[in-house]
């Protein structure tokens, strides 16, 4: 997700290069680090990632807490069992604090 004058402005995807992609993520460090030059370039600022938890709640895992290396970033964890729920935290020394999502429509 990206930010531009305090908003997000825009998503890049980056591919989840993980072993087990239906258990846990990791971003394609090269493609990150791609992906935020050009963000840059543009103007942007990262300001956070988004991943889905098919099988579990919007509860960040200990994977998540572990792998959290930006702690500027808003991580965004979208559960989707028992019903599809969506949370952000921001996360630092492995521990996930919560934040208010604000949505605005257009
Ligand atoms: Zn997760």
């Amino acid at each position: 997700m990206c930010m531009r004058d305090g908003a997000v402005a825009d998503v890049l995807p980056v591919a989840n290069v993980a072993t087990d992609r239906r258990a846990s993520y990791e971003l394609d460090p090269a493609q990150l680090v791609a992906t935020r030059s050009a963000a840059r370039r543009d103007g942007l600022e990262i300001a956070g990632f988004y991943h889905s938890h098919p099988r579990t709640s919007a509860e960040p895992s200990s994977y998540d807490l572990a792998n959290a290396w930006y702690p500027e970033c808003v991580y965004v964890v979208i559960g989707l069992d028992p019903r599809p729920v969506v949370r952000a935290f921001r996360i630092a020394d492995g521990r996930a604090r919560e934040l208010e999502l604000e949505f605005e429509t257009a």
